[in-house]
């Protein structure tokens, strides 16, 4: 049944005020229409910033232990209708219903982890020198704070924003990404259901490139927390810093793992086939370069390719399918281009998936690739977000660590090898945010600090504790008696 949503505003789902919609389609069967949501002009932008001003002030007069129960209350609704947020999330965005339960799964734990911390202190109080005198360090809320969203972990990404947006007292107006609005409108449904006041929450919905102007118009907005491509997000930073907004990037990946001589290869390749093709590769932390010691270089290769001609390609909902279509018409043709590119700049193709059954016949779908390449070629360098991964040679750990470092990005990495002195330099040595040592450049938890260097992200950290820094601010009082 198609899913025709409208948008939450001042604690009311309402039309826009014109007629025109944005309709969402499945990408593993463009012809089928999944729903659709209002493309809001930007005159309907007032009314959402106004009530998101009136929300700021309810919610940070709220207390944190009942924000922290609303945040409760909407974990809960998450996994009462779990299989609806999956079939909306396959249907909408392509992913298989495992990837698409483990999000749901995980956007739940995301809203019980910062609605318990509504019991914990946010600020404290300090001693004084003077007489009569004690002082205070108060943590306060911001006001009013824009998200904005991609559409590959199109429930996720939102909830990891809001869960220490709301539990800090912030109102806050998201705007998902224009292929993949339902499930963040059913998100919204859940949280208002789960009795946030009206106006702090507000959802826009409406092309990025037609609306984004105006989003970032308001006085009242505080900061804009931004999860996207390194082009839109560098363009917001540096349009909205000098006003002295706020602003949080989540951006690109070129993301690097190595296997060394001695590394357990039973253990790397099953995990760095998963990191590069699972959710079609369309993840900021995908595996998108292999780097390999030459010992084992032979042996990494055949394994590998044997792996992703086995993979199974099909629509989200098939039973074992281990990777679905990508999310549109316009990443399919991009990613066949990277490739192409690829090709045609001397890269060898070493194992491409053949498509068979549904995937073969219609559907954005990609065959998984994986390439031997040089650093010279463009795919080395471009992130190509989609089933691809390309696979270099070196001799020593110097040399992986500088391949590594050789990106304008700095998201994440990885090091497979059983010796503990090389994983420590490799620690210490690589530029991203990100290090794992036998284990996949994918796949954070929800309380572990998460985001990039380089052109990959701002600074500041989104999850855990410290994703509160971004979404609050240090008052220090002093006290007479
Ligand atoms: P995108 O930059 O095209 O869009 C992201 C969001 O920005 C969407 O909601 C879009 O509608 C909006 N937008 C686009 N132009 C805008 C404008 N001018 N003003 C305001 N908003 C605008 O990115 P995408 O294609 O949706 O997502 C893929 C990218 O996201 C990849 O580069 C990926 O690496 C990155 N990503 C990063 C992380 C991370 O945590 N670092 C996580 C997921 C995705």
């Amino acid at each position: 049944m198609e899913q025709n949503l409208k948008n939450l505003v001042n604690g009311e789902f309402v039309e826009a005020s014109t007629s025109e919609r944005i309709d969402v389609f499945n990408p593993a069967r463009p012809d089928q229409k999944v729903g659709s949501v209002p493309s809001m002009p930007k005159e309907d932008l007032e009314r959402v910033f106004a009530a998101a001003a009136v929300g700021a002030r309810t919610w940070k007069n709220t207390g944190s232990l009942e924000r922290g129960k609303v945040l409760l209350s909407a974990a809960e609704l998450i996994r009462e209708r779990k299989n609806e947020l999956v079939s909306t999330i396959v249907t909408e965005m392509g992913k298989t219903t495992a990837e698409a339960t483990g999000e749901v799964g995980k956007t739940a734990e995301f809203f019980e982890y910062y609605g318990s911390m509504g019991r914990d202190e946010f600020g404290q109080f300090l001693p004084d020198g003077r007489p009569e005198t004690f002082a205070a360090r108060l943590v306060e809320p911001l006001g009013v704070v824009l998200l904005i969203t991609p559409w590959n972990d199109p429930l996720l990404t939102p909830a990891r924003k809001l869960g220490p947006a709301l539990i800090s007292g912030n109102a806050v107006i998201i705007k998902p990404a224009t292929v993949t609005p339902l499930i963040t409108l059913r998100l919204a449904e859940i949280l208002h259901e789960a009795g946030l006041p009206a106006g702090v929450l507000g959802t826009v919905t409406g092309r990025g490139s037609k609306i984004g102007d105006a989003l970032f118009e308001f006085d009242q907005l505080k900061a804009v927390s931004f999860t996207g491509s390194t082009a839109v997000g560098k363009d917001i930073q540096h349009r909205l810093s000098p006003r002295g907004v706020r602003v949080q990037t989540e951006m690109g990946g070129k993301n690097a793992a190595v296997i060394m001589d001695d590394a357990d290869l039973e253990l790397a390749v099953p995990t760095i086939v998963a990191g590069a093709f699972a959710q079609a590769g369309q993840r900021c932390t995908a595996t998108s370069r292999l780097i390999v010691q030459k010992g084992v270089a032979a042996r990494v290769r055949e394994l590998i390719a044997d792996a992703v001609r086995q993979l199974t390609v099909a629509p989200g909902e098939t039973e074992g399918a281990d990777m679905g279509p990508v999310v549109d018409e316009a990443s399919q043709a991009s990613i066949r281009e990277h490739i192409s590119r690829a090709r045609s700049q001397g890269a060898e193709v070493v194992a491409e998936n053949e498509l068979s059954g549904a995937a073969a016949e219609a559907g954005f779908f990609v065959a998984p690739t994986f390439l031997q390449i040089t650093p010279d070629q463009d795919l080395w360098a471009e992130e190509v977000f989609g089933p691809v991964l390309g696979m270099v040679e070196v001799d020593t750990l110097d040399e992986a660590i500088e391949l590594v470092n050789d990106s304008v990005y700095g998201l994440s990495s990885s090091i497979f090898t059983r010796d503990l002195g090389q994983a420590f330099d490799f620690l210490y040595g690589v530029d991203t945010g990100q290090v794992s040592i036998n284990q996949p450049t994918t796949g954070w938890d929800i309380h572990h600090p998460f985001g990039g260097f380089k052109d990959s992200g701002s600074g500041y950290k989104e999850q855990g504790h410290d994703a509160l820094t971004f979404y609050t601010r240090v008052k220090a009082a002093a006290i007479r008696t």
